[in-house]
């Protein structure tokens, strides 16, 4: 009966990123600001009542910018003003840097061409074939079921030689979830420690990014980034399997056209955390 089955239905695994799958672009992105002058009609006072998670920033001269990383995803900003938000469409948006997740665009095309030649100079050896090790560092949650999503037939990260390990000396990229729990700190940076060289360390989600919701509570750092150094920032409450699998070809040089629109967008001053 499986076999019978499975002739049926043939083979399910996506092809993608080695040809376009038309399920990434009905995959629902983060947040972005749509273009257009409604967006001058935003000041401080409605972007901090329109977003739970203090994703919205507006400036004094009504520019208005959302920082994916904070964005837990939640719509509020989209029902109550569809002139000026809306979702992104496709795999999602890993970022080389921190700054890279505010939009519109933060980064300058210099900045960004240099932290991703630093990351390449370092990941050339891992191009073929990488291990991962996943560290829960207070989830709720949702993450884990997308990166578990991964192993299934429809994703099936091992056609990428892509393969998860039970130990950080095995592994070449540390997948961490969750928002910078305290009590994680030192599991996390023994885990970094024991890691062989070159080593990547991808954020995985909003939570990971900036502690989502969780930002500012006693309990948890923030985000992963006062703990370990980031090479790969991936938003999404949760992040898509294929946007976590987009930051993970991110992190090896093997994404096509990659981040091209972030190098063609505009400057923002100041540190987006
Ligand atoms: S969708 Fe994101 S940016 Fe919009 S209100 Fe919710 S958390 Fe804020």
């Amino acid at each position: 009966m499986w076999a019978l089955r499975g002739l049926r239905n043939g083979v399910l695994t996506t092809r993608w990123p080695a040809s376009p799958d038309a399920y990434t672009a009905a995959t629902r992105g983060a947040v972005t600001v749509l273009p257009g002058p409604a967006a001058d009609t935003i000041d401080g006072t409605e972007a901090s009542a329109l977003c739970p998670a203090g994703a919205i920033r507006a400036g004094l001269a009504g520019t208005v910018r959302v920082d994916q990383g904070g964005c837990i995803m939640c719509g509020r900003c989209v029902t109550a003003r569809p002139d000026v938000f809306g979702w992104s469409a496709g795999p999602g948006s890993p970022s080389l840097s921190r700054q890279g997740l505010v939009v519109p665009a933060a980064e300058t095309a210099e900045s960004l061409a240099e932290v991703t030649s630093r990351l390449r100079a370092r990941t050339r050896a891992l191009r073929r074939s990488v291990h991962l090790r996943h560290v829960d560092a207070g989830s709720d949650g949702s993450e884990e079921w997308e990166i578990m999503a991964l192993l299934n037939p429809v994703y099936d990260i091992h056609r990428l030689g892509m393969f998860f390990t039970a130990s950080p000396r095995h592994a070449d990229i540390l997948l961490v979830t969750g928002a910078g729990a305290r009590g994680m700190a030192e599991p996390l940076r023994e885990t970094y420690q024991a890691m062989p060289d070159p080593k990547v360390v991808i954020a995985v989600g909003t939570d990971a990014v900036t502690g989502g919701l969780a930002r500012g509570s006693y309990a948890t750092s923030g985000g992963i980034g006062g703990i370990l150094p980031v090479d790969v920032w991936l938003p999404g409450s949760p992040p898509s399997p294929f946007a976590i699998l987009s930051a993970l070809l991110l992190a090896v040089d093997r994404l096509p056209g990659q981040r091209a629109a972030t190098a063609a967008g505009h400057g923002v001053a100041g540190d987006p955390r």
